[in-house]
């Protein structure tokens, strides 16, 4: 079992981010049909302190909805970099784990953990909106134990990931009017 190497103040900031959370939710696939029964009344994610954000400078959680196209993986590696940390990743359907039914498509990529580090996935085709309370739950927990380290993991292997990146989009991406 890893320590725990967070001080009693960070121990107390995790408990209380995990009850306040904010997500962006970045609508790239079909599952991003299953997202307004679990925001609205039907199953109600407010109750466990989460809520929608429309930007990313103010969110804490990365909300990917499934399929990406190198074009849109661009934009969600931007997105990423503009949140503030802690910062959280959730792949939502199988499309985000291993490409899912366009696992064979030359437009899409299959692994998003190759470009941005995932905390999280929901596998299906698409997830129920039980499955995405679970693994907003599963979320929080991880965070109160200081288990949700992707966006440590982000900076120390910043040069792998960057790799991956340009491999796929080309040295257009490090060079654009978006990026650094
Ligand atoms: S996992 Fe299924 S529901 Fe989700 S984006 Fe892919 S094809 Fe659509």
């Amino acid at each position: 079992m890893a320590v725990d190497e967070r001080s009693l103040w960070e121990k107390i900031a995790d408990k209380l981010r995990s009850r306040s959370l904010w997500m962006l939710h970045y609508c790239t696939g079909c599952g991003a049909m299953e997202l307004p029964p679990t925001m609205t009344s039907r199953f109600d994610m407010e109750r466990f302190g989460m809520g929608p954000m429309a930007t990313p400078r103010q969110a804490d959680i990365l909300f990917i909805t499934g399929y990406l196209s190198a074009k849109t993986l661009r934009r969600v590696i931007y997105t990423y970099e503009k949140m503030a940390e802690p910062r959280y990743v959730i792949g939502f359907g199988s499309c985000t784990l291993n490409g899912g039914i366009y696992y064979d498509s030359y437009a899409t990529i299959n692994r998003l953990d190759y470009y941005i580090p995932v905390d999280l996935y929901i596998a299906g085709c698409m997830p129920r909106p039980e499955a995405l309370l679970e693994a907003f739950n599963e979320l929080m927990r991880m965070i109160r134990r200081g288990e949700a380290n992707g966006w440590k993991k982000y900076k120390e292997n910043y040069e792998w990931y960057k790799q991956n990146q340009i491999r796929s989009l080309g040295e257009v991406f490090v060079h654009d009017e978006f990026h650094e």
